[in-house]
């Protein structure tokens, strides 16, 4: 895991700032530009190990880099690439971007999950063509009042396009930072965090901004990984508390437990005669908004009933299979798929509203599809 959860976005945009001072507290700034032993060191290894050949640092714009930093929170580099060239060749700028449906976005998300990311680059890109003059700002506070660009994605942005320098804490940074200085508890608690971010900020030198955030990164993802971290190796090692400790792995402190719920929901996977599926458009807020889905059945109602009522529509036949787990953040969805077949070619007085339709599951979707259905989909199709 990349990234820690999605930034949320708090500050409010006020064109004003947008062309003016960047600097979040220039007189403390000024104070914090000597290059730390620990900057330096990384600022050393990077050099000779540091990746260099991801595809968004080639030619490295402010909207390259911002789109590989939405798809690398909560993901793996190898997972993103493929994503992010296929992404840039449909969408090459905000412009692209901010003109396309979002039911074309999805599509090309689909697969990546966590699908507000893509809805809110979609929404920010609209809002930089509209109220920003297309180009992504070289300022904190504007950047974090686009959705979806929290203060450790802003300052990405800014030092690895703009080479301001600016702190970022995405989960690897707060991996090292938490063993370097044996910082104790879950950084998911206020105080934990503060203190992180207080050493991020000190650390970032004023100087290859761009060189130690790519380092830090990088040291987070290939030496200093969340299990069996490689300490041998390691340019930041000798003054490193974990390492001394002996159990590296000790932290950053666990989130405390807490069970995760589970939500029961029933997938209706409706065939007509054709051989076509029935799918519904989710809304655009909660989970999967935006994405086209299966219908779902309150597992209190009768299914007949349910589909006539709602579609009216008579089943031929039908059934139930186990259901399947799938994860999210917060909770647990548990989905019963109900196979269920009509006897008539479409069977419907064609779904006038465009939130309904068939679907020829030998074509490419209408939209978005979440994982779980599109594995639904292909299941039920190799049959
Ligand atoms: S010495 Fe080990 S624990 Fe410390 S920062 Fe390096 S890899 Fe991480």
């Amino acid at each position: 895991m990349r990234r820690q959860a999605l930034d949320a976005n708090h500050a409010r945009f006020e064109p004003s700032r947008c062309f003016g001072d960047n600097l979040r507290n220039p007189a403390r700034i000024a104070t914090l530009t000597q290059t730390t032993p620990f900057a330096r060191a990384l600022l050393d290894w990077c050099d000779q190990h540091g990746r260099k050949h991801l595809p968004w640092q080639q030619n490295a714009t402010p909207y390259r880099v911002w789109v590989s930093e939405i798809m690398l929170q909560q993901t793996q580099v190898d997972t993103v690439i493929p994503y992010f060239e296929r992404f840039m060749a449909c969408f090459p700028d905000v412009a692209t971007l901010a003109d396309a449906s979002l039911d074309e976005v999805l599509r090309r998300w689909a697969g990546l999950g966590y699908y507000a990311r893509a809805r809110n680059l979609h929404k920010a890109a609209q809002r930089i063509v509209a109220e920003m003059g297309g180009d992504l700002p070289a300022d904190p506070a504007c950047l974090e009042s686009l959705p979806g660009i929290g203060r450790s994605t802003a300052a990405a942005i800014l030092a690895l396009a703009f080479g301001q320098r600016a702190a970022i804490l995405d989960g690897n940074v707060k991996r090292v930072l938490a063993r370097y200085h044996g910082v104790d508890g879950w950084p998911g608690h206020s105080a934990v965090n503060r203190r992180l971010w207080e050493l991020a900020e000190k650390h970032t030198p004023g100087e290859r901004v761009a060189a130690y955030t790519q380092g830090i990164m990088d040291l987070g993802a290939t030496l200093c990984r969340r299990s069996r971290p490689d300490c041998a190796r390691c340019p930041v090692s000798r003054d490193c508390k974990a390492r001394r400790s002996g159990e590296p792995e000790r932290w950053p402190g666990k989130k405390p437990r807490t069970a995760r719920p589970v939500k029961h929901r029933q997938l209706l996977i409706l065939r007509n005669r054709r051989g076509e599926i029935l799918l519904e458009k989710r809304p655009a807020q909660g989970v999967w908004g935006g994405l086209w889905s299966l219908p779902e059945i309150d597992p209190r109602t009768d299914i007949e009933e349910a589909v006539e009522t709602r579609y009216q529509l008579r089943l031929k036949r039908w059934r139930k299979e186990p259901p399947i787990r799938h994860p999210l953040t917060h909770f647990e969805l548990s989905l019963t798929p109900i196979h269920a077949e009509i006897d008539a070619p479409s069977g419907v007085k064609e779904m006038a509203n465009r939130q309904t339709l068939w679907y020829n599951p030998q074509q490419s979707p209408p939209g978005g599809l979440p994982a779980p259905i599109a594995k639904l989909l292909a299941r039920r199709q190799n049959r």
